[in-house]
């Protein structure tokens, strides 16, 4: 698939740091997920390359920060050009290493690229405060100024809008970044880099660490004390570690962790409209996503039609190849990650649970969309994040019910519902300890929106006008006139 790229040079496979493509002295493969083929052989970069992109991440800085805001909105507009007009080559990058239907990822380019648009946007209008002074001798005033170098370590699921949802904003607010992808989707991370490089982003501003020691290169960024944030997208185990090893630097953190998300249907939702949002939430990226619904309680008075009508659409999605026609759900990423539906499959079946639909693995590491009715809190789906086309329909009687079900976890990132009702939406909304609510929306991330959950879930927002804050910081200055 790759060699049927419009502008092949757009397949990087060296490290990218100080605007330069390094070998490094090793190698590792990547492979298609569809296929298990080995689709590019990439550098795998020691820790000391690590510290080379600090070093000069911290010598881009001063002169990145001093553009003017305009001048970096340029720049980036050009990148976030480049990554359209690109879009056909990037998603098939994209759905090569990653796997997703090649529909959904070219609809990743354009998402991941609309954080570079909006915070090249938001670049022109970083302005400080002055405020009312209680002393006539005094002016107080505050500039926000960029934080400085910035670390962004980055999952496999969402190869390039992970990156571009914290780059843009560092970017924007006049910080360099050294980003570490995930091992499994180095190359959308590269194709991406290139193309900053040909928008004229400045040598050290952008480095990307490609390779396999992912451990030894978290603990080189979050011990450095020049580099002053790590935002991280990942799971919330992975998060615990790195918050743990920022502690000693007090570097600021964005983490992005796991979900376990609840899609609650009441009996007063449109059903079919309550299906496709199942859908749309529940099998995106083969049910890779930190916002995929993991948990569906559906109302006493309409769950057998609920179950029928989405084990009806389901049992019709094709699964495939993400290249090929019309796929809709494309393998997981991983072996691990398909014995993880299995195992939650088998758990539930073993704990009372029914298949109505799939149920079986396939070949290679592809799974059946699966549905699963009679779900109980007893069972490892109610409490753990599938991360895979299972879902588990759990039945409730009243709304309080929905809520406490709905609560009764560790995690708080997204969270959705269906209903009519104004007085029931409201109470909803209000109760449900989440960072999203979809509320008869099945699909909630655009790039005008603060992402980010509460509880285990994570800290700090991503996107929105919100997005920028976490890479500045206040500076109040307090001036005598007398
Ligand atoms: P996922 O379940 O999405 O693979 P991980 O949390 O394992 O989530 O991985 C997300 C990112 O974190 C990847 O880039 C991975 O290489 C990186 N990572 C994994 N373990 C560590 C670690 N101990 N320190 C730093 N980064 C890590």
């Amino acid at each position: 698939p790759l060699t049927l790229l419009k502008d092949p040079t757009l397949l990087k496979t060296d490290g990218f740091v100080n605007g330069k493509w390094i070998k490094g002295k090793k190698r590792f493969d990547v492979t298609d997920p569809a296929t298990g083929q080995t689709i590019a052989d990439v550098a795998d970069l020691d820790p000391r390359d690590v510290k080379n992109a600090i070093t000069a991440a911290n010598a881009a800085w001063p002169a990145w920060r001093s553009l003017t805001g305009k001048q970096r909105h340029a720049i980036m507009m050009k990148w976030f050009q480049l990554l359209m007009d690109n879009q056909d080559d990037l998603g098939r990058i994209m759905t090569a290493e990653q796997g997703k239907p090649l529909a959904e990822a070219k609809g990743e380019v354009s998402y991941g690229a609309s954080f570079v648009e909006w915070f090249a946007e938001e670049a022109k209008r970083v302005g400080g405060e002055t405020l009312a002074t209680s002393d006539p001798t005094k002016r107080l005033t505050v500039l926000r100024q960029p934080i400085g170098v910035c670390a962004a370590i980055t999952p496999w699921n969402f190869p390039l809008a992970m990156i571009t949802r914290k780059v843009a904003p560092a970017l924007a607010a006049g910080c360099p970044v050294v980003i570490k992808p995930a091992e499994l989707t180095p190359l959308t991370a590269l194709a991406a880099a290139e193309l900053g490089l040909r928008a004229g982003i400045p040598a050290g501003v952008l480095n990307v660490i490609t390779g396999t020691d992912s451990a030894a290169y978290g603990k080189v960024l979050c011990e450095s004390d020049v580099v002053r944030h790590l935002s991280f997208t990942g799971s919330t185990e992975v998060g615990r570690i790195l918050a743990a090893q920022c502690a000693p630097t007090v570097k600021k953190l964005g983490l992005e962790l796991g979900g376990n998300a609840p899609f609650i249907v009441f009996d007063d939702a449109d059903l079919d409209a309550a299906v496709d949002g199942a859908i749309a939430s529940k099998y995106r990226n083969a049910g890779q996503t930190c916002v995929c619904a993991n948990r569906l309680y559906v109302q006493d008075g309409v769950y057998d039609q609920f179950v029928k009508k989405l084990a009806a659409k389901v049992g019709k999605m094709k699964v495939g190849n993400g290249f090929d026609e019309g796929v809709t759900i494309g393998p997981l990423i991983e072996d691990a990650a398909v014995k993880k539906v299995a195992r939650h499959v088998a758990d539930a079946v073993k704990k009372g649970g029914k298949i109505v639909t799939g149920g079986q693995k396939l070949s290679g590491q592809f799974y059946a969309p699966t549905v699963i009715s009679n779900a109980t809190s007893k069972m490892l789906v109610a409490g753990e994040e599938t991360f895979g086309p299972l879902a588990p329909v759990f039945r409730f009687k009243t709304e309080q019910e929905a809520i406490d079900a709905a609560n009764a976890t560790i995690f708080g990132l997204a969270s959705y519902f269906y209903a009519r009702d104004i007085g029931r939406i409201t109470r909803v909304s209000e109760a449900l300890e989440y960072g999203i609510v979809g509320i008869n929306a099945g699909i909630i991330s655009v790039e005008q929106a603060p992402f980010g959950g509460v509880k285990q879930s994570g800290l700090g927002r991503e996107g929105s006008r919100h997005g920028i804050d976490e890479y500045l910081e206040m500076k109040y200055l307090c001036i005598g006139i007398a």
